[in-house]
């Protein structure tokens, strides 16, 4: 998991599987430690933790952080979005989904391992999914702002 804020670009990682580490001597944890990393006080190589320290909330969290900037970057304040995506699964379909903001990241998640990179660029929000099911590749999901539909 990592977040990085540069000028009007915002990118998270997101990560199925746990990113949690405890340095084997002192017994200190690390979230988003990566692989091969060593405890800051003790120089030995970190291991996976065996409890979670709630890792997934913080890149939740982190994800819609950077939905709600650029929420503010494009200026349309609009609860809904359209997600479309190319190459999902191993049929490499297309199509897109309507869903409100706040709980928009459900539809780009699976069961199984995964790695979700998203990111916005001015007024471009874009994810890669990288998984099993996309072996020869990546989906790619772009989101769009839309205005709710009156019933
Ligand atoms: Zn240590
Ligand atoms: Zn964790």
């Amino acid at each position: 998991m990592s977040t990085e804020v540069k000028e009007k670009v915002w990118e998270v990682t997101l990560n199925s599987d746990c990113q949690c580490y405890d340095c084997p001597k002192c017994g200190v944890g690390f979230v988003g430690a990566e692989y091969g990393q060593k405890c800051d006080e003790c120089a030995v190589e970190l291991v996976n933790s065996d409890s979670c320290a709630g890792c997934w909330e913080d890149s939740e969290n982190n994800f819609y952080e950077a939905l709600e900037s650029w929420k503010k970057e494009v200026g349309v304040d609009w609860d809904y979005v359209r997600i479309s995506g190319v190459g999902v699964g191993w049929m490499r379909s297309s199509g897109y989904t309507e869903v409100p903001l706040e709980t928009c990241l459900k539809s780009l998640t699976i069961n199984g391992d995964f790695r979700i990179e998203a990111k916005w660029e001015e007024k471009t929000f874009s994810a890669r999914r990288y998984s099993h099911d996309e072996p020869t590749g990546s989906a790619v999901f772009t989101f769009t702002l839309i205005e709710e539909e009156e019933e």
